[in-house]
């Protein structure tokens, strides 16, 4: 089979020939039709994720079929123990023994993958493997992240990236007014931001035309975390998403003060992506998609870079 895989971060990815994976007891083998390209994948291509078992397939947006002909999504956890003080207290997300696709298990950028059955997903019926792919991360931690915010009913999203653009329907679908905070003059953002549902759309390091109850930061950008919390209501909150964030820099007690809360979501549940897989295809979530066939995927991986993606980029294979 072809994959592209990683051997030291900072490189380019490599297109090899390898073995189709042998599935282990409980994993199944999956003709990987999609993998969505999420900027966590980013994160460990250029070495920010610092420990990645290496020679590595990233790719934790997994569309695939079974030799059974299931369709099955693997997403960003992979494997949890089971027994931790996380996983018994149904916080599995947190499990400190915690194996994730792409990163400690090989992934989906590659013909064939192994994957946990216990762990995958069934893909709905309604979406191409293409837009079902975004969902498996982009859609599953933004679902999570907005559950974070409680009922806010003024919500702020800052960067418009794959994640952003699913949030905003789900949150547009639950009668939420939204604020889309893009980088000063990219006007391209500004604008899909406001197809997306978003009220007001303007720069990440302006104001905002009034308080608001909750904010959601995708961006990787600390400095937007001030700002974030500068443009909230008493008792508002702010949400980190990401994985990796580069510095957040000192603030004044003031902008916290008043029970504002600052605080991150790290991973998933499978009961996280149960619920949000449940509720796509209701709303309905449209994904709107770059597809980019396998051997392209570094020209995938620096387009997000540059952030020049509209909605989410994802291999075909
Ligand atoms: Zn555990
Ligand atoms: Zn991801």
């Amino acid at each position: 089979m072809r994959a592209m895989v990683l051997h030291a971060p900072g490189e380019p990815l490599e297109l090899e020939e390898r073995p189709v994976p042998e599935p282990g007891p409980g994993q199944v083998l999956l003709r990987v039709e999609a993998c969505g390209v999420c900027r966590t994948d980013l994160h460990v291509v250029d070495g920010e994720l610092t420990e990645p078992t290496l020679p590595l397939v990233p790719g934790h947006q997994i569309v695939g079929v079974v030799e059974d002909g299931r369709r099955l999504g693997v997403p960003w956890l992979g494997w949890t123990c089971g027994h931790c003080r996380y996983c018994r207290a149904g916080r599995e997300n947190l499990c400190e023994a915690a194996r994730f696709t792409g990163y400690d298990l090989d992934g989906g950028y590659a013909d064939y993958a192994v994957a946990d059955e216990r762990f995958c997903f069934p893909v709905p019926p309604r979406f191409a493997d293409v837009q079902a792919a975004p969902l498996l991360c982009a859609g599953l931690i933004g679902y999570r992240s907005l559950r974070m915010t409680g009922d806010a009913e003024r919500l702020g999203l800052y960067g418009f990236g794959a994640a952003a653009h699913i949030v905003a329907q789900v949150a547009r679908h639950e009668g939420r007014r939204l604020f889309g905070f893009v980088r000063r003059g990219d006007e391209a953002a500004a604008a899909f931001a406001r197809e997306l549902g978003c009220e007001w759309a303007g720069p990440s390091d302006g104001p905002a035309p009034e308080e608001l109850d909750a904010a959601i930061v995708f961006a990787p950008a600390g400095e937007l975390v001030p700002a974030a919390l500068s443009v909230l209501a008493r008792g508002g909150v702010v949400v980190c998403a990401g994985i990796h964030m580069s510095d957040i820099p000192s603030f004044p007690y003031e902008l916290l003060w008043q029970e504002r809360v600052v605080r991150s979501v790290a991973n998933l549940t499978r009961r996280d992506g149960i619920e949000f897989l449940e509720l796509a295809p209701q709303v309905p979530v449209r994904t709107e998609v770059e597809e980019f066939p396998l051997e392209r995927a570094n020209e995938a991986l620096d387009r997000l870079r540059r952030g020049e993606v509209r909605g989410a980029a994802v291999l075909r294979m």
